[in-house]
């Protein structure tokens, strides 16, 4: 089957208008109609080679939304109509430890991210979301809640799972000092579900200017992390910390602002690698820990909280041929809060 999508043709390169093979319909399998598609910024990563050893052309895209138009023969967990939604990968190996635990995202065998990636057979490239359609195994699916619009649900796929599944883990909720760093596509949905687990929210930017759009979003308190004073003053006031910044940033800095026993999850993947003194760490029995996504059945758990609590992603709704201006903006931190790519513009 021909699909339209976009893509990056060369690591660096603009996308551009690319019409790529989807695999006919398995038992096991359905095909979304993609409705929206969100842009993270791990797709800029990627496209730019930032991360090494990419495969082009890429269609990038994990964050995305749809309506089921066909369904295999052995499919049973949906019907044509259905809301679906795919995100960071479309397969695993289902037997090793991770996999049977649910933890399909710290796979031990061969995952296949949704692009950037390959199928289970090791050698066929897969293709994401800056797509009209996909194919999916229906176990890499999950069901888009109706009362979630597809366009705020999509960026649920990445960054709603990624913020959702560290603050499960290390318990937000009342009575729990939680900062975010960032307020980007995940930071944003960050505050948001820590503000609905209940949690005492401090949204730590560099912006200035976010200041208001983090309170409206659930924070509790703002730190400018620039402001060196009030950095100070901060110190030993969290028990929870989320890093979901892009870039390099001076982690010392950000860790001293921990508690005792205080936990700092490495969400975002800068190119560079990061250092820490030891002595950051040993002065309050801190705690280092990276998360990656979430898994199927923790991200079928996270749509239906979202849907509970009423909130989806903040976005802005692009035209596909505005992707690649997008994409600028996401790297000048300039999105309120997530590029959604309509795509019907396909
Ligand atoms: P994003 O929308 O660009 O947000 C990143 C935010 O980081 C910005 O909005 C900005 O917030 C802050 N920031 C950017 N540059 C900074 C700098 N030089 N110093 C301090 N703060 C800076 O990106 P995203 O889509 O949320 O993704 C964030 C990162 O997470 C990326 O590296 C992505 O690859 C990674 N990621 C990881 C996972 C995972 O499973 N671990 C999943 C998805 C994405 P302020 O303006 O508020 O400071
Ligand atoms: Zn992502
Ligand atoms: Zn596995």
């Amino acid at each position: 089957m021909i699909t339209k999508t976009y893509a990056v043709p060369t690591a660096g390169a603009p996308l551009e208008p690319m019409e790529i093979e989807r695999r006919d319909v398995g038992a096991h399998d359905v095909l979304i109609d993609i409705k929206f598609s969100g842009i993270c910024h791990s797709d800029i990563h990627q496209g730019r080679e930032e991360w090494g050893q990419a495969i082009f052309p890429m269609v990038p895209g994990h964050e995305i939304a749809g309506v089921v138009t066909e369904v295999g023969s052995a499919v049973t967990k949906f019907k044509v109509g259905d809301h679906a939604g795919v995100g960071c990968f479309v397969n695993t190996c289902r037997e090793c430890e991770n996999c049977k635990a649910g933890l399909e995202q710290y796979c031990q065998g061969h995952l296949s991210s949704t692009y950037n990636g390959r199928e289970s057979d090791k050698q066929t490239p897969t293709y994401g979301g800056y797509s009209s359609a996909i194919v999916v195994d229906d176990n890499y699916a999950v069901t888009i809640p109706a009362s979630l619009g597809l366009d705020i649900a999509a960026p649920l796929m990445c960054a709603g799972i990624t913020l959702y599944s560290p603050l499960r883990h290390w318990g937000a909720g009342p009575g729990v000092r939680v900062g975010i760093i960032g307020l980007g596509g995940l930071g944003h949905m960050g505050v948001k579900i820590a503000h609905a687990m209940g949690a005492e929210v401090t949204l730590i930017s560099h912006s200035p200017h976010k200041e208001a759009d983090a309170l409206r979003l659930g924070a509790d308190h703002f730190l400018l992390s620039t402001n060196k004073e009030a950095t100070k003053a901060a110190r030993y006031s969290f028990d929870l910390i989320i890093n979901t910044v892009s870039a390099k940033i001076d982690l010392d800095r950000y860790m001293s602002l921990l508690a005792l026993d205080g936990t700092m999850v490495l969400l975002g993947i800068p190119e560079e690698a990061l250092s820490l003194r030891t002595f950051t760490l040993l002065s309050a029995r801190r705690r280092l820990t990276g998360s990656n996504i979430g898994g199927i059945q923790e991200t079928q758990e996270m749509l239906n909280f979202c849907a509970e609590h009423g909130f989806g992603s903040d976005i802005e709704i692009i035209d596909v041929k505005d992707v690649n201006a997008a994409w600028e903006r996401v790297v000048n931190s300039d999105v309120k809060y997530r590029f959604v790519i309509d795509a019907s513009t396909l």
